[in-house]
């Protein structure tokens, strides 16, 4: 039986890749150290299920062999940047170079879970894997752009100094059933507020665009990369279908039937103006695209805040 060891697998998509891994067959072992994932996330992950309470950022051993290392520890939302900057830095740097070794160590395949962050605010639209970015080093982002574009040279040069077997995806924007109420990120921010029938608030005018993935889809292309045979790329995984904040304010609000009144709010710094993921790369070398309409994907959202899971 093969091994996969999720990194942040009680985090918001790492449960739902450990949950879909163990259906297909794999002996899963979890790591988190529960910053933002939580037990309840894991709850219902029986069988060749393993979970170590541990931080990526401390040094760990893992007994046994591993296959495949799927490292999604981090946290992940604009909120925690101000909160937690240097544990965003240790974590992706001090605990990416753990997981590395680790996988040297195991001569497993590793998959770094990287980020549209690496773009920055980006100039180039949409954005390909080729393109470099365009980030603010002392910006309020920068703990997490920084630490994610350190995180994705040292995957690359593990795998050209030690050829390590690595692939790294850079996420965009993803959504879904195990956010947290209080993530702080515009989904479950607006559905919340719109559930407590409280004010929906926008940074700045609204104008701003993101791409917007639901999480089924996004498992389905971290497996497809983990398991295919593209070592040392780079895949854009995310939705091409870009929408404006306000579109997304007034698409909830339509969908809940709410009242709450949409209110502005001063922008945040560095917010980026634009981000859609060019995935063809992803098309033709994974067959892979999303499938969940955005709309879809938010009613199993609102349903799963409803029911105040
Ligand atoms: N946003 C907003 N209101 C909120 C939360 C977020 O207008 O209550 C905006 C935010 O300024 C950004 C976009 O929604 O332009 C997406 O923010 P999120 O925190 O979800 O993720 P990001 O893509 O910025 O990492």
């Amino acid at each position: 039986m093969k091994t996969c060891l999720v990194t942040g697998g009680a985090g918001f998509i790492g449960s739902h890749l450990c949950r879909n891994l163990l259906k297909k067959g794999y002996r899963v072992i979890c790591i988190d150290n529960l910053c933002t994932g939580s037990r309840k996330n894991i709850s219902g992950l029986k069988g060749n299920f393993e979970f170590i309470e541990k931080d990526v950022k401390e040094g760990f051993e893992v007994k046994g062999h591993m296959d495949f290392i799927f490292h999604l520890a981090s946290r992940a939302s604009p909120l925690d940047f101000t909160k937690y900057p240097i544990d965003i830095l240790l974590t992706n740097s001090i605990g990416t170079y753990n997981v590395l070794k680790l996988a040297m160590e195991k001569k497993a395949r590793f998959l770094l879970a990287s980020t549209s962050e690496v773009y920055g605010n980006p100039l180039e639209h949409p954005q390909k894997e080729t393109y470099f970015g365009n980030v603010n080093s002392l910006g309020p982002r920068s703990c997490y752009d920084e630490s994610k574009r350190f995180a994705e040279s040292l995957t690359m040069n593990f795998h050209k100094k030690f050829g390590v077997d690595v692939r790294i995806a850079r996420i965009f924007n993803c959504f879904g059933e195990s956010m947290k109420a209080d993530d702080g990120r515009v989904i479950p921010n607006f559905i919340n507020q719109a559930l407590k029938g409280k004010d929906i608030t926008i940074y700045g005018i609204g104008k701003q665009t993101r791409s917007f993935c639901y999480v089924s889809d996004m498992v389905e292309g971290l497996e497809k990369l983990m398991f295919s045979k593209h070592n040392g790329m780079v895949f854009n995984l995310g939705s091409p279908n870009e929408l404006s904040i306000i579109e997304v304010a007034n698409l909830i609000k339509g969908l809940m039937g709410s009242d709450s009144e949409i209110v502005f709010k001063e922008a945040l710094e560095n917010d980026p103006e634009r981000r859609e993921p060019d995935i063809s790369r992803a098309r033709k070398l994974l067959d892979w695209e999303p499938k969940v309409s955005f709309e879809e994907g938010l009613k199993k959202t609102i349903e799963y805040f409803r029911e105040g899971k």
